[in-house]
């Protein structure tokens, strides 16, 4: 087998790390090509994150069915449809509207989908995310007992694109608060809701300090993006 569209290496020790920290690895793929998702496949990895409801859609089609699916990126509602029928996880829901319609196109497939709340942790204006305070808000409705066809397993962030090591680590500090407080308000209870999403090429080894289960990891894997 050819092993020139990812670093198998550093795949390795990225795993290794995430494992030891009893952590999923995720290997975004967005913009590379199925040939070298294949080939991560092939070396064992299972779990894939993808920004793009087309190009999720696209690639889902064209490669082994037993890949989990995540998708990671902002997506709009009237592109859930594209998704729902096989999306393993949404760890990018970034409005209670988008909720809704996650349910709403997952009871249409006969499906539950995995959801996780994306917060906006970093202070770059550009991100996506929720506010804590409307998401409890939100919660304290109890409108998403009612929502029969998602599943809220935890949260998501992304921090500031920075070289300040502890300004990334305050960062993942504050997500990891707010999954905490979530958890102990509104899912004590509740199994599913276990899992902080945070940590890419360049942070995920702070992220795992700070208690990540779920680190996203393209780059480092796949090479740079154009
Ligand atoms: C692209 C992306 C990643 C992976 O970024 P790398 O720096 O390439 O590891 C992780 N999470 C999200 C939400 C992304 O869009």
């Amino acid at each position: 087998m050819s092993e020139i569209l990812i670093h198998t290496d550093a795949y390795r020790q990225i795993l290794q790390e995430a494992t030891t920290s009893g952590a999923t690895l995720v290997a975004v793929s967005k913009t590379k090509p199925v040939a070298a998702i294949k080939e991560l496949y092939h070396a064992g990895q299972r779990v894939f994150g993808e920004n793009r409801a087309r190009e999720l859609e696209e690639k889902q089609g064209l490669l082994p069915k037993d890949i989990l699916w995540h998708m990671i990126g902002h997506l709009q509602r009237n592109k859930v449809k594209y998704i729902a029928g096989f999306v393993s996880m949404i760890e990018s829901v970034d409005s209670i509207k988008l909720l809704r319609e996650i349910d709403k196109e997952a009871a249409k497939n006969d499906r539950i989908i995995d959801c996780l709340l994306e917060f906006k942790i970093a202070k770059e204006a550009t991100k996506y995310g929720l506010e804590f305070q409307e998401v409890t808000d939100f919660l304290n409705t109890g409108v998403h007992l009612q929502l029969r066809n998602i599943r809220i397993c935890g949260v998501m962030g992304m921090a500031t694109f920075t070289d300040d090591r502890d300004q990334v680590r305050l960062e993942f500090r504050l997500l990891k608060s707010y999954f905490d407080r979530l958890k102990a308000r509104h899912f004590e209870k509740n199994e599913h809701f276990r899992h902080i999403s945070m940590g890419m090429s360049g942070d995920y080894s702070i992220a795992l300090e700070e208690g990540s289960t779920m680190i996203r990891v393209g780059s480092l894997i796949f090479g740079d993006r154009d």
